[in-house]
């Protein structure tokens, strides 16, 4: 059996072959996976944005779950805090608590993990690894712990708090197709919507300077928006028609639960923005050009932070919550 060292080496130090002198990635890091701690080169002018988030066995993912799209989409979460910041990702690192050595997922784990960093530039520059629980007869559960680092040129961060009266609200993409595969198992889209999401990080990179705040959809379009309502202190007025969705959510007949897909739905990691009216031609440009739809589905208007979302008919509707993991 493989020593935690040889295990490091051989799932987790991507070869430095890899990196010609004179390539980008070369100069980003001083030096990666090995010693006790990495060092980074952070390029003049920029701001590092770090961000962290958790996966639970049990909670974020059920028991059994593909490794491959494990590796995915523990990194995807990541990527996308940092395109609703407007930053480039660049370097992250993974923390393991696994009940046991199992090599055939580590294998797959790291292959979906690496496919998505790869495609982003990412470079993982160290982390954790360690046994889930004391041996027993208790088996530990799976955790995976990704904190990622970006950088953002100073000034240009997007925040949750920049959303200024008048301005449009919008949205990336398509909602409701990840908690669609969670309440209507079947759909293979949906599925891939719920288990690979795309992160919008090219987005996020070009909406600096264009959109006033940014937030990404984990929780639910309308809890996430009211994230930016709160931290602008302004309301916003959305057309619950103009909210996009995909084919599948649409066919859905009952439409109560459609509703509750496309409002309350998590885990779609689509980005919602606010910006000026001023730059709804650059906007539409930016969507053709990165052949991603970007809708504008509202308003931010003044008064406290509270979003109204209205029917067809232009009444009100009963918004639910979105995900909280400590609500009573
Ligand atoms: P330490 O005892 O200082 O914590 P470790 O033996 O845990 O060091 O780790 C050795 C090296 O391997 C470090 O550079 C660490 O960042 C890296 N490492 C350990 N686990 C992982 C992992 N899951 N992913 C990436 N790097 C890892
Ligand atoms: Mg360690």
């Amino acid at each position: 059996m493989s020593s935690e060292f040889d295990l490091i080496r051989r799932y987790f130090e991507q070869p430095a072959r890899d990196v010609r002198p004179g390539d980008r990635r070369a100069r980003r890091v001083s030096l990666g996976i090995g010693d006790d701690a990495a060092l980074l080169r952070p390029s003049a002018g920029m701001e590092l944005a770090v961000s962290t988030d958790l996966l639970l066995e049990g909670r974020h993912f059920r028991a059994g779950a593909d490794a491959r799209k494990l590796g995915h989409k523990a990194l995807a979460v990541n990527l996308s805090d940092m395109a609703a910041m407007g930053a480039a990702p660049r370097w992250a690192t993974l923390a393991l608590a696994l009940p046991a050595v199992d090599e055939a997922w580590l294998g797959e784990f790291t292959k979906g993990f690496f496919a998505l960093a790869a495609r982003f530039g990412v470079e993982l520059i160290g982390g954790d690894t360690t046994r889930a629980a004391a041996p027993g007869p208790a088996p530990g559960s799976i955790v995976i712990c990704v904190t990622i680092l970006g950088e953002v040129p100073t000034g240009l961060a997007l925040f949750r708090a920049g959303a200024r009266l008048g301005d449009d609200v919008w949205v990336s993409g398509e909602l409701g197709g990840a908690a669609l595969a969670l309440a209507q198992p079947g759909s293979a889209a949906a599925a891939r919507r719920l288990d690979e999401p795309e992160p919008r990080v090219e987005l996020g990179e070009r909406l600096r300077g264009f959109a006033s705040a940014a937030i990404d959809v984990s929780d639910g379009f309308a809890q996430d928006l009211g994230h930016i309502l709160e931290r602008s202190g302004a309301g916003a007025v959305v057309e619950y028609e103009l909210l996009p969705r995909s084919a599948d959510v649409k066919e859905i007949q009952d439409e109560k639960l459609q509703a509750r897909l496309v409002l309350c739905g998590g885990d779609d990691y689509e980005l919602v923005f606010t910006a000026p009216q001023a730059n709804r031609a650059e906007l539409a440009a930016l969507a053709s050009d990165l052949k991603l739809a970007l809708s504008r589905v509202g308003s931010v208007q003044s008064g406290e932070a509270r979003l109204q979302v209205l029917d067809a008919r232009g009444r009100p509707m009963p918004v639910g919550r979105g995900f909280d993991h400590f609500a009573p």
